[in-house]
């Protein structure tokens, strides 16, 4: 599903160059529920925007559902983005002047998908998170667990094979932290869903399949977890 050779992201700032990720490897199968760790600033965050096209390696290649994405134009990549990968961030991310429905429904509207067939797909998903009665409420009416669903809703939009995930717990208490543990995990072993989870929490990431560790942009270690594939 997700092949990273060598890949190395370089930012130049005023003063000097600042290397977030420097040669990393990861392959990653597909089915495989990943946990992403490792100390705050050690290039978690950059790896996943380059796995989901958001950003540019400058070296290294990434293939990412058979699809090369170091040589892709910026066009290529908007699609890219919308209908091959969900992406789930730590502050949900949703647009506030639009209704749950309508935030679920962006990128099969960006895709010109016909009304009805968006109609249908928008109740199943929000059935699948359970938000029944909440499709006309806005972002600012609901918790941050119920907003969080939304946006793993809007994220299985358009069927994706891998959802990427950066501190999707991050913003929530415990209870509402583990929802969406369970919710990525049943999509994960349910649909056979990629899933791709960066945490710092130790207890979030018992969720995954294989812990990836990165430090100073490097990986430092790549474990598979005891159990995996039992949850
Ligand atoms: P993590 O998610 O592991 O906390 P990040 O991938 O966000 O780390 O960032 C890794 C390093 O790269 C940090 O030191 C951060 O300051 C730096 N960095 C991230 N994005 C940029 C950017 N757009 N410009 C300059 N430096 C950046
Ligand atoms: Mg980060």
């Amino acid at each position: 599903m997700i092949t990273v050779e060598k890949v190395s992201k370089v930012y130049a700032l005023e003063a000097g160059d600042f290397t977030a990720l420097r040669d990393a490897d990861v392959a990653i199968r597909k089915g495989e529920f990943i946990a992403i760790m490792g100390p705050s600033g050690s290039g978690k965050s950059t790896l996943l925007q380059i796995l989901g096209g958001l950003d540019l390696p400058t070296s290294g290649s990434v293939v990412v559902d058979g699809v090369r994405l170091e040589g892709l134009g910026e066009k290529e990549r908007t699609l890219f983005r919308r209908t091959r990968v969900g992406f789930v961030f730590q502050n949900y991310q949703l647009l506030p002047m639009m209704t749950v429905s309508e935030n679920i429904a962006l990128a099969l509207a960006a895709n010109r998908t016909p009304k009805a067939d968006i109609e249908r797909i928008v109740d199943r998903l929000i059935r699948e998170v359970n938000l029944e009665g909440k499709a006309s409420s806005f972002p600012s009416q609901l918790s941050g667990g119920q907003q969080q669903r939304v946006a793993v809703a809007r994220a299985l939009a358009m069927k994706p094979a891998l959802i990427l995930a950066d501190e999707p717990t991050g913003n929530l208490d415990r209870k509402n932290g583990e929802d969406i543990l369970r919710l990525l995990s049943r999509l994960n072993k349910e649909e056979g869903i990629t899933v791709v989870m960066v945490t710092h929490d130790p207890h979030a990431a018992k969720t995954a399949d294989r812990i990836i560790t990165l430090r100073d942009g490097a990986v430092v270690e790549d474990a598979v977890l005891e159990g995996a594939g039992s949850k």
